[in-house]
């Protein structure tokens, strides 16, 4: 049996003025992972590549790898980046295979393309009309019709923080198997509701995301393939943004379209709930110093790299050095040149650097602000780790150059590549322990909750600048489909 094995990961915020070159898929190499490599980087990790491998071993197929491209998120990617990366895939199909899979994200905004995954899917169907695809995604697709159109099985994660990456890729594999040993014969329904849910409310572990998703999984205990709903991602100036649903079951299309629609339904009856409120960062940080539990999680969540954001506003830390809150933790400042200069300086040293606010962001109207900072250089490191779960365990990270910068009050982490603060790892290679820190401020909406969620006392979510804002008033929306709930009275 010969299988196809791909990756192309990208969660595009059309807001955001990060660029997306080819390099952020490889991380800091030169080209993404292909043959291989593929095998070295993800055989055993929690990832959805990483459960296809295995499928893949003990079915004893032979794997063809052509590219496994993962890019943090943030603007539209280039088209040369895409090109390359679906270009591989596609010519690999052409030459013939079994079945394929793919770990894909669902919402990759290409220049010039609204709808990445669909594109591809399309492309690969024009060489390989009968050969079976199982997908996996993520809970944060913007779901396009040709994406269900040009797919076998489709799965999506149940959780947010995304924790069940690997299982996702084992719930999108095991049916093409089952297809292929003619024991299933999968069928798909799928379908919209017009909404954008706040990603602060989207949380799996919080209502009404937490009964929607283990509505899921109840009709899969029930026999049903893979039943996903997906919360989407906001922060996508597209038609297609917003929540949707995809159920497969075996052979039964009016069962697959009753339980789809039932997800959507839940969905749509608690629109209300997915509705975050914002409060004024002064009255959170006033809340925060009244705190007496510790450690306290300050969520910088309007520059959340993860979501797209430059990782690198001012505006929550610096509130925090103003209203000399003692010791904090601060992860991560984006800032690449402020850590070329604390490695010219050295460790120990004194510096005063203009840190943070080197990108615009023209979406916002807003230009990017540096704030001055002094500190001691407390610690350089490379940067690289492996995660330690739950999400994405064993995956290898790297930050980037790395390095601490200590105010005395803050110790504050200033990194070369965008990393979301999701993993006690991201601390650890730079030799910070939060759990004996009174205040860790998190560049982070939700997917902290993964890795650090058990150790924070208190919790207060604060208000900055970033692309990743949670008032959608900041937004200029001018492609997303109309109505749209929260954004029309007339969606309501
Ligand atoms: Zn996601």
């Amino acid at each position: 049996m010969r299988l196809l094995i791909a990756q192309m990961k990208h969660e595009t915020n059309t807001f955001s003025p990060v660029p997306t070159p080819l390099a952020r898929f490889s991380r800091g190499a030169a080209r993404p992972y292909e043959g291989e490599d593929i095998r070295a980087a993800f055989k055993g990790t929690g990832t959805a590549i990483g459960a296809y491998l295995e499928l893949a071993e003990r079915a004893g197929a032979t794997m063809i790898l052509p590219v496994a491209g993962n890019a943090a998120p943030s603007g539209p990617v280039e088209r040369a980046a895409f090109e390359y990366m679906a270009g591989r895939i596609v010519e690999a199909a052409a030459q013939g295979c079994d079945a394929i899979l793919l770990d894909l994200h669902g919402a990759m905004v290409p220049e010039g393309l609204d709808d990445g995954e669909g594109e591809l899917l399309a492309r690969i169907r024009r060489v390989a009309p009968q050969v079976p695809i199982g997908i996996a995604l993520d809970m944060h697709t913007n779901l396009f019709p040709a994406m269900v159109e040009n797919a076998t099985v489709i799965a999506g994660y149940q959780t947010y923080p995304h924790v069940d990456m690997y299982d996702t890729g084992m719930r999108a594999g095991r049916p093409i198997f089952a297809l292929l040993e003619g024991k299933a014969q999968p069928a798909m329904a799928f379908g919209h509701r017009p909404m954008l849910p706040h990603v602060m409310r989207q949380s799996s572990l919080d209502s009404p995301n937490l009964e929607i998703q283990g509505r899921a999984k109840q009709m899969e205990k029930a026999g049903t393939l893979a039943a996903s709903f997906f919360v989407g991602f906001p922060h996508a100036d597209i038609p297609y943004a917003g929540s949707s649903a995809v159920v497969v079951t075996d052979g039964d299309a009016a069962r697959a379209r009753r339980e789809c629609d039932e997800l959507l339904d839940m969905a749509w009856a608690g629109r209300a709930k997915f509705v975050y409120r914002v409060e004024p960062l002064e009255a959170s940080l006033k809340r925060a110093s009244e705190i007496a539990a510790r450690p306290v999680m300050l969520l910088d969540h309007y520059d959340n790299c993860a979501s797209g954001g430059t990782m690198d506003t001012m505006t929550v830390l610096g509130a925090i050095l103003d209203a000399r809150l003692e010791d904090v933790a601060a992860f991560a400042i984006f800032d690449p040149g402020a850590v070329k200069k604390m490695q010219e300086a050295g460790t120990g040293a004194n510096v005063t650097l203009s840190l943070g606010g080197k990108l615009d962001m023209p979406a916002l109207g807003l230009k990017g602000k540096p704030r001055e900072v002094s500190g001691k250089v407390k610690r350089l490191a490379d940067g690289n780790y492996r995660n330690e779960g739950p999400m994405a365990k064993g995956e290898a990270v790297s930050m980037g150059p790395s390095a601490v910068l200590d105010t005395g009050r803050c110790e504050i982490a200033v990194i070369s590549r965008h990393t979301e603060p999701h993993d006690m790892g991201s601390f650890r290679a730079l030799g910070i322990d939060p759990a004996k820190k009174r205040y860790v401020m998190l560049k982070s909406r939700v997917h902290w909750r993964a890795g650090l969620g058990p150790l924070a006392k208190a919790i207060v979510e604060c208000a900055g600048t970033g692309v990743c804002t949670s008032d959608y008033d900041q937004l200029r929306f001018e492609r997303v489909r109309r109505p749209v709930y929260p954004l029309d009275a007339a969606a309501t």
